[in-house]
C-alpha cells in the first residue's frame, strides 16, 4: 500500500488524493474556518492593548498601524468564513485559508514595524505557534511546509525593522532554532500524512469487501439491497433481472460442491461479461444473480437476460460438468414499487420460466 503514496505525502493517482481530500478536508474546513475567525478576533482586541500600555500621544498612529491593519484581518477572516461554507470546490477554498494566513502575518509585520523595537520573545513565539497552527490546515503537506518557511524568511527579513536592537549572534540562533522546529513539525506531519492515507486506503478496502461476495467477485446481497433500495427511494428508472441456474442441486450431487462453485463463478463472468459498465451484478443467494440495469427500458433488459441466455447455455463450464442453463424473471421499475414488491415480481416470473421448462427468460 506504501508504494501509493508518493514522497510528498500524497496519492500517485490524482483522483485517489482528490477523492481522499474531499473527505478529509471536508471535516477539516470548519475547524479553519472557526480557527480564523477566532484568530481575527483576539487579533482585533490587541487594539486596546496598543492603545493602553503603548502610551501614543497620536491617536493616528494607533488608527493606521493597529486599528485598521487589525480591522483588515477580520474582514478577510470572514471572508474566508463564509468562501469555505460556500465554495463548491473545497480542495481551492482551502487555499484562501493559505492565503489569509501570509496576509495577516504580514501585517502583522507591518504593525510590529511601527512600533519598533518589538518585544523579540513575542515575536519568536507568534512565529512558532503560526508555524505550528498551519500544518493543522487540511491542505497539501507541500504548500503548508512552504508557507510556514516563508512566513521565517519574512521574519528574519524584516527583523532589521521590528527589532533593530537583534545582534546577529541572536539571529543566527535564532535561524538554527526555527529551522529545527520547522523540520521536526513538518517530519511529524508528514508521518501523520503517509498514515492517514494508509488508513483511508484500508478503510476503503474494508468497505468494498464488505459490499463483495467472496466467491465471485460480485457485489453481495447486501450491497444489492442498499442500491435496489436506493433506486426504488429514488425512483430511478431501472430493470432487474433476477437468474436462477437450473437443475443446480444436480451439478452439485454429480460432480461435487467445488464445480459447483466452479460454474457459479463462471455464470457471474458471463454475466458480467454482457452488461453495460453501469448495471450492477450481485450474488443473491447460492445459485441466484441480481442485475440491476439503470436507465434501461423492460424489453432492452428481455434483450440482455435473452443475450445471457444463448451465452450460458453455448459456454463450457469446464470440468465434465457440460452444458449449463439458467432461467430468467425480467422486470421494470413501476412507479409505487418497493424494493420487495419489485422483487416478488421478479420472482414470480423466474418460477414462471422454470414451469415453462427452464432455460427461458419471463419478462413483465
Ligand atoms: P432449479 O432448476 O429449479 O433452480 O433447480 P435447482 O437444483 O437449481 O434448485 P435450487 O435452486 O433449490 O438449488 C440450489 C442449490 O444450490 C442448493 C444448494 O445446495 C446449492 N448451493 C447454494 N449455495 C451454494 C454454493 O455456494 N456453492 C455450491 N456449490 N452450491 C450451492
Ligand atoms: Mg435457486
Ligand atoms: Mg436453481
Amino acid at each position: 500500500m506504501r508504494q501509493e503514496i508518493n514522497y510528498l505525502a500524497e496519492f500517485k493517482e490524482e483522483m485517489k488524493e482528490t477523492e481522499f481530500h474531499d473527505r478529509k478536508v471536508h471535516k477539516g474546513l470548519r475547524l479553519s474556518g472557526n480557527l480564523v475567525v477566532i484568530f481575527a478576533v483576539v487579533n482585533f482586541l490587541f487594539v486596546f492593548l496598543d492603545y493602553g500600555y503603548l502610551q501614543y500621544d497620536d491617536i493616528s498612529v494607533i488608527l493606521y498601524h493597529s486599528l485598521i491593519p487589525r480591522a483588515i484581518i477580520l474582514v478577510c477572516a470572514v471572508f474566508v468564513f463564509i468562501l469555505l461554507k460556500r465554495a463548491e470546490n473545497k480542495r481551492a477554498a482551502i487555499n484562501s485559508v493559505m492565503v489569509f494566513v501570509i496576509l495577516a502575518y504580514l501585517l502583522h509585520e507591518y504593525t510590529a514595524m511601527h512600533f519598533a523595537p518589538v518585544d523579540l520573545v513575542f515575536e519568536v513565539l507568534d512565529l512558532v505557534i503560526l508555524t505550528y497552527g498551519l500544518f493543522l490546515i487540511p491542505n497539501r503537506w507541500i504548500t503548508n511546509l512552504c508557507v510556514s518557511i516563508f512566513l521565517s524568511i519574512v521574519f528574519f527579513v524584516l527583523t532589521p525593522f521590528t527589532i533593530p536592537t537583534l545582534n546577529i549572534g541572536t539571529k543566527a540562533i535564532l535561524i538554527i532554532y526555527l529551522f529545527f522546529q520547522v523540520l521536526i513539525v513538518s517530519v511529524l506531519i508528514y508521518r501523520i500524512h503517509v498514515q492517514e492515507r494508509l488508513n483511508y486506503l484500508q478503510q476503503l478496502q474494508l468497505e468494498a469487501l464488505a459490499k463483495t461476495d467472496a466467491l465471485t467477485k460480485a457485489f453481495n446481497r447486501v450491497a444489492c439491497d442498499a442500491a435496489l433500495q436506493q433506486m426504488c427511494s429514488n425512483h430511478c428508472d431501472f430493470s432487474l433481472i433476477l437468474i436462477d441456474i437450473d437443475n443446480f442441486k444436480q451439478i452439485n450431487d454429480t460432480f461435487g460442491h467445488l464445480a459447483g462453485d466452479r460454474v457459479i463463478v463462471k455464470t457471474v463472468d458471463i454475466i458480467k461479461s454482457i452488461v453495460r459498465q453501469d448495471d450492477i451484478v450481485a450474488r443473491w443467494g447460492g445459485e441466484e444473480f441480481v442485475v440491476l440495469l439503470p436507465h434501461a427500458p423492460l424489453e432492452g433488459a428481455a434483450e440482455t437476460a435473452n443475450r445471457m441466455k444463448g451465452v450460458l447455455s453455448a459456454a463450457e463450464a469446464g470440468d465434465t460438468v457440460g452444458k449449463i442453463t439458467a432461467s430468467f424473471g425480467v422486470t421494470a421499475f413501476r412507479e409505487g414499487d418497493d424494493m420487495n414488491s419489485i422483487i416478488n415480481r421478479a420472482d414470480q416470473l423466474l418460477y414462471q420460466a422454470k414451469q415453462q421448462g427452464k432455460n427461458k427468460v419471463v419478462f413483465e
